[in-house]
């Protein structure tokens, strides 16, 4: 029997991408936990994707343990879980798209060779070919792109001068996280993608490369990033602070506060399932903080 219910668009679908790179720390289950608590405070879904392109920098065993970590805090992803190492096909069905309109090219420059233009790409500077290319997708002069971030304000970036053609395809065969991740983000009908501030420069080229590809813009809404003591933001890559996933109600609760929501809400919260609804009926995205960086908070129980 055909739907009578013609299939729509969601109203609001989230998700939480993390790079298997290292174990979860309290700046990504702050970006997870701010993710799921836009989604449900929208009565959207909120979906998991591992971001797992490019094995050189990938941790072996980190994607189980990740989504270990996310299970024990009760974030669950409302669909099954992609692996954007499954998803090749979608990614070159796009770059196809792109070669063939001319948008996309293929590149020799080395980096070495792009160091005098500040790494920034205008025009293919290769005295010869290498077996290696790369291939990047052409930016306008005068290209600039504009958007208003859900926290952070409008945001504008000179995308010809300050990033140049960017890479959509590597040298060493891997897709370029731009590219994977807009591809993604429009098969997958994201329509709010929330996350930490580390990616508020790298927006632009994806709102550009949406274009390119006639996709459709998300929402976007930036979380603080959270400084170790040092002032440097805490990477899954050096293993900073990982989240205790045996005792989530402390990190649940650090979250929650970093967040800027009202500690009160979560007192009586005995148990992970029993935290989220609290937090999920007390959340107000009214009082995000509105900042790109934020020192972590000192764990209290
Ligand atoms: N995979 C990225 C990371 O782990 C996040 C990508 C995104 O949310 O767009 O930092």
């Amino acid at each position: 029997m055909i739907d009578p219910v013609p299939c729509r668009a969601p109203v609001y679908r989230g998700r939480f991408a993390p790079s298997p790179t290292g174990a979860l720390h309290a700046g990504s289950l702050l970006a997870a936990f701010g993710s799921w608590l836009l989604a449900r405070h929208a009565h959207g879904e909120w979906f998991v994707r591992i971001e797992d392109l490019d094995p050189p920098r990938e941790v072996a065993g980190a994607a189980a343990a990740q989504l270990a970590a996310l299970d024990a805090f009760g974030l669950v992803s409302d669909a099954p879980v992609a692996k954007q190492s499954e998803r090749s096909a979608l990614y070159q069905a796009a770059l196809d798209r792109l070669l063939a309109d001319g948008r996309a090219f293929v590149c020799h420059c080395s980096r070495t060779a792009l160091a005098a233009n500040g790494g920034v790409h205008r025009r293919c500077v290769a005295a010869q070919p290498r077996p290696d290319p790369a291939i990047r997708l052409r930016v306008p002069d005068g290209t600039r792109i504009a958007f208003d971030d859900g926290l952070q304000g409008r945001i504008e970036q000179d995308l010809a001068g300050e990033v140049g053609d960017f890479v959509l395809k590597r040298a060493d065969g891997c897709w370029a996280y731009q590219h994977a991740v807009v591809v993604d983000d429009a098969a997958q009908g994201v329509t709010d993608v929330v996350r930490g501030a580390d990616l508020l420069d790298s927006t632009p080229r994806q709102i550009f490369l949406q274009r390119a590809l006639g996709l459709p813009t998300p929402r976007y809404l930036h979380l603080p990033l959270l400084l170790d003591e040092a002032g440097r933001k805490l990477s899954k890559s050096d293993a900073a602070r990982p989240v205790d996933a045996a005792d989530p109600l402390p990190a649940l609760r650090a979250a929650w506060r970093t967040l800027g929501q009202d500690e009160t809400a979560l007192h009586d919260a005995t148990d992970t399932a029993g935290l989220l609804r609290a937090a999920t009926l007390a959340f107000d995205p009214r009082r995000l903080p509105r900042t790109v960086a934020i020192p972590a908070l000192q764990r209290t129980t």
